[in-house]
C-alpha cells in the first residue's frame, strides 16, 4: 500500500469528547472514525486490523467445526417473545424500532432467538446432530456507558457460535474443544499471557460459565488470577463453596481487574424448549436439542490490543494483527526514489505487506506516522546509506536500528 493512495491522516490530537486511549490512539493513526459515542467506523488500515483479528478467529472455528453463516440484524418481535425476552425488563439493552405500518422490530443484540428459530428447519432428526452455526456480526446494545471505546460499543462485532447436540455428554465435549480453541485464539492475538479462562455464573443449566478475561488496568470486571492453574475466578461467583470446589485456597488468588474478551455459555433446553427445537432420537422419543452460546469481541479485542501494546510514540501492533509488516520510508534524491519503488515492488512480489511512505514529505514526519501507526518493522532508503549499498532497519517494539546489507535485510524480514 502506498501511503499517497490511502485517504486518511494521522492526527495530532484525538477529538476532545474521546477520553479512551485505545480510541484515542486509533483515531489519531487513521484507523477509525468516531461516528458517536459507542459507534466507530473502521478505516482501511483499522478494517485490515479487525480482518486479521476475525480471520484468527475463524480458523480456529472451522477447526472445530463450525459453519459460518450471516444472520439478520433485523428481528421479529414474536420470536424473542416466544423466549420471554423480547422485554426491556429482561434485556434492558435494546435497540427497538418500528415498520411503516407500526410493527415492531428489533436490532439483534445477540442471536440465540433467531437461529434457534431457524434450525428448526434443519434439524429433525439425532442424525441432524451435532452442528455448530456462527457468524461474525454487528451486534447493537444500547450501553448506558460507552465511555471504553473500541471495548463497548452501541454497536460493534461479536464472533458468535452456537452448538446443537444430542446429548449432555456430547456438547460437554464440545465445550472444552471450543475453550482450548478460544485459548489458542488469544495466544496468537499476543494476549495469550494475561489472559485468563475464568469460572463465572452458569445459568440453570450449569454451575458455571466460563468468561475470557485479559488482565487490564482499563477493564470493568474484577477476577481472582491462580497464576500456577492459569484460571481465574469472577468475583460475581468468588466464595468459599466455588473455592471448595475448585481445590483452591483464597491465599493462591491475586485480585485484578480484567476485560471479558469472550463468553462461553452451557444453554441446555433455556431456548430450544420455548422456540421447540427437537429432534426424533434414534429410540423414536422426541427430545429438545441441547445448545451452547460461544460469543467473542473481535472490535473489542482490538481495542483492547490498542490500549495494551502502546507507548507514549503510538500504537505497538503485535505481528499478526499488524496492518503491515514493514513500514518503507523513502529520503532523498530522485535515485533513492526509484531505489526504493524497486524495493517495494520486489518485497510485495515475496508477499510481503508493506506500507510505502512515498509522500513528500519531512524524514522525521514518516518516522513519527510509522511509530504512531504501530507497524512492526520500518525500512529506510536514503541517499547516504545507498552510497554504502546499506539499508537502515528500525524494530518498533525495542526502537532498535541496524544498518544492514541487502541480504542481511531480507534475511531479517523474511
Ligand atoms: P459485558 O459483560 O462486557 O457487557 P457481555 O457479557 O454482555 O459483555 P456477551 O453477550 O457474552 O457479552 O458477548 C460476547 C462478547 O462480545 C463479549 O465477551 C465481548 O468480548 C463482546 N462484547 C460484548 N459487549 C460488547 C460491547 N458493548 N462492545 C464491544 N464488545 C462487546
Ligand atoms: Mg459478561
Amino acid at each position: 500500500m502506498r501511503l499517497t493512495n490511502l485517504f486518511t491522516k494521522t492526527t495530532k490530537n484525538a477529538p476532545a469528547d474521546e477520553v479512551s486511549k485505545n480510541a484515542q490512539l486509533l483515531i489519531r493513526a487513521g484507523f477509525i472514525h468516531k461516528e458517536m459515542a459507542g459507534a466507530y467506523a473502521y478505516l482501511p488500515l483499522g478494517k485490515i486490523v479487525l480482518d486479521k483479528i476475525v480471520n484468527i478467529i475463524r480458523a480456529e472455528m472451522n477447526a472445530v467445526g463450525g459453519s459460518e453463516i450471516s444472520l439478520t440484524a433485523l428481528q421479529q418481535k414474536d420470536v424473542w417473545e416466544r423466549s420471554g425476552r423480547w422485554d426491556d425488563d429482561v434485556i434492558d439493552v435494546w435497540f427497538k424500532l418500528e415498520l411503516a405500518g407500526g410493527v415492531q422490530l428489533g436490532l439483534a443484540p445477540t442471536h440465540e432467538e433467531p437461529l434457534t428459530h431457524l434450525m428448526k428447519e434443519y434439524i429433525h432428526s439425532y442424525k441432524d446432530l451435532p452442528v455448530y452455526p456462527y457468524q461474525f456480526q454487528i451486534k447493537f446494545r444500547n450501553e448506558p456507558r460507552a465511555k471504553s471505546g473500541l471495548m463497548r460499543g452501541r454497536e460493534f462485532w461479536m464472533k458468535d457460535l452456537y452448538s446443537f447436540s444430542r446429548t449432555m455428554a456430547e456438547h460437554e465435549a464440545f465445550y472444552e474443544k471450543i475453550t482450548a480453541s478460544y485459548l489458542r485464539i488469544y495466544e496468537q492475538l499476543g494476549l495469550g499471557s494475561l489472559t485468563y479462562k475464568t469460572f463465572a455464573s452458569g445459568g440453570s443449566f450449569a454451575k458455571f460459565s466460563h468468561e475470557f478475561q485479559t488482565v487490564s488496568p482499563v477493564g470493568e470486571d474484577k477476577i481472582y488470577v491462580h497464576k500456577a492453574k492459569n484460571i481465574a475466578i469472577n468475583e460475581e461467583v468468588y466464595n468459599d463453596e466455588v473455592l471448595a470446589e475448585l481445590g483452591i485456597d483464597r491465599s493462591e488468588l491475586v485480585a485484578e481487574t480484567a476485560v471479558e474478551v469472550g463468553n462461553i455459555f452451557t444453554l441446555g433446553t433455556r431456548f430450544s424448549e420455548p422456540l421447540q427445537l427437537t429432534f426424533t432420537d434414534e429410540d423414536g422419543s422426541v427430545k429438545p436439542v441441547i445448545m451452547g452460546s460461544y460469543g467473542i469481541g473481535p472490535s473489542r479485542l482490538m481495542g483492547v490490543i490498542a490500549e495494551h501494546f502502546s507507548d507514549d510514540k503510538g500504537l505497538v501492533w503485535p505481528e499478526n494483527v499488524a496492518p503491515a509488516k514493514v513500514y518503507l520510508v523513502s529520503i532523498g534524491s530522485p535515485e533513492s526514489i526509484a531505489h526504493a519503488d524497486a524495493l517495494y515492488d520486489e518485497l510485495s512480489a515475496k508477499g510481503l505487506e508493506i506500507i510505502y511512505d512515498d509522500r513528500d514529505e519531512r524524514p522525521g514526519i514518516k518516522f513519527a506516522d510509522s511509530e504512531l501507526m504501530g507497524i512492526p518493522f520500518r525500512v529506510t532508503v536514503s541517499d547516504r546509506l545507498l552510497a554504502d549499498a546499506k539499508y537502515e532497519l528500525t524494530i518498533r517494539t525495542s526502537g532498535e536500528t541496524m544498518i544492514l546489507t541487502r541480504d542481511q535485510l531480507l534475511a531479517k524480514l523474511s
